[in-house]
């Protein structure tokens, strides 16, 4: 199992889970693609990686709700690279609020952030890796895809789609030898995790310290954050298993918050 010289489009990866993914894709010899919103972050982030190597990086602006973006950074991978084995749908935000309070204009936007964004990434990538025969498309789940919490349907609803997403590509892909998972991570502290601490110590009339040690971390069985780097390592074993017997799969990673 390695991803050396296998070509591996993160999106959302200028900084935070991504980034970790590319790091540890690049330190197994992969070429990763840093596809963001952000250019210049993504741009440094490609340079930082390349420079410690042994794979490479190139970074591409891409917002993962249009299309035309969408289809013009796989493109742009093609030209230079030739081939895509590799699709962590990754990208994604956060917006806090009760049901009666949440703006349609924000709910939609989650939707179109994490579904159309998985949608669109994987169907770009698709006819390319059936071209190829392989190919391993990963999205970037939550333990909100298994789980509810308060404040949270739009992230709920649109974290527990993916599932269904990745097993519909799980057996339409089988037979063109392309494979699709999902990763379940509870809270890591990432600028998405930093964000939400004031903000729903505000929602929820508790101190900042009561959000970390009770809602975040309460149902650990150590109290101790996920990792980025135990994301990514999840995230390599998916890129890099070499057939359709791990497809359709979600694997929750969170200290036991959440056990299926
Ligand atoms: P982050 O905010 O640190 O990074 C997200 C990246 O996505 C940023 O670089 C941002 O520019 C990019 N992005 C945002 N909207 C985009 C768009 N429309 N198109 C392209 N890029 C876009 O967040 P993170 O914590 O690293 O989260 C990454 C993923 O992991 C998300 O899908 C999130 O839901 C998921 N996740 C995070 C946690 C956590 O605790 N941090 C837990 C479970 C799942």
């Amino acid at each position: 199992m390695n991803l050396k010289n296998k070509v591996c489009l993160i999106t959302g990866s200028a900084r935070g889970i991504g980034e970790g993914i590319a790091r540890r894709f690049v330190a197994d010899g992969a070429h990763v693609v840093i596809a963001d919103l952000r250019l210049e972050d993504a741009k440094a982030t490609a340079e930082a990686l390349t420079r410690v190597g042994p794979g490479k990086a190139m970074a591409v602006a891409m917002d993962v709700t249009n299309e035309d973006q969408v289809n013009a950074g796989v493109a742009e991978v093609i030209a230079k690279w030739k081939r895509i084995d590799v699709l962590v749908s990754n990208a994604g935000v956060q917006i806090v609020h009760k049901l009666q309070d949440f703006p349609f204009a924000d709910w939609k936007r989650m939707l179109a952030i994490h579904l159309d964004g998985a949608f669109l990434t994987s169907k770009a990538c698709l006819p390319h890796m059936y071209e190829q025969g392989s190919g391993s498309i990963i999205f970037m789940g939550s333990v909100h895809s298994k789980e509810a919490s308060p404040l949270k349907s739009a992230y709920v609803t649109a974290k527990h789609g993916l599932l269904g997403l990745a097993r519909v590509i799980a057996k339409e892909g089988a037979a063109r030898g392309v494979r699709s998972n999902v990763i379940c991570p509870g809270f890591v502290k990432t600028p998405l995790v930093e964000k939400q601490i004031p903000e729903q110590s505000r929602a929820l009339g508790i101190s900042e310290e009561d959000v970390v040690n009770k809602v975040m971390l309460g149902q650990t069985v150590d109290q101790e954050f996920t990792t980025i780097e135990d994301v990514a390592e999840v995230a390599y074993t998916f890129a890099a298993f070499p057939t359709n017997a791990l497809t359709g799969q979600s694997l929750v990673v969170s200290h036991g918050w959440f056990m299926e």
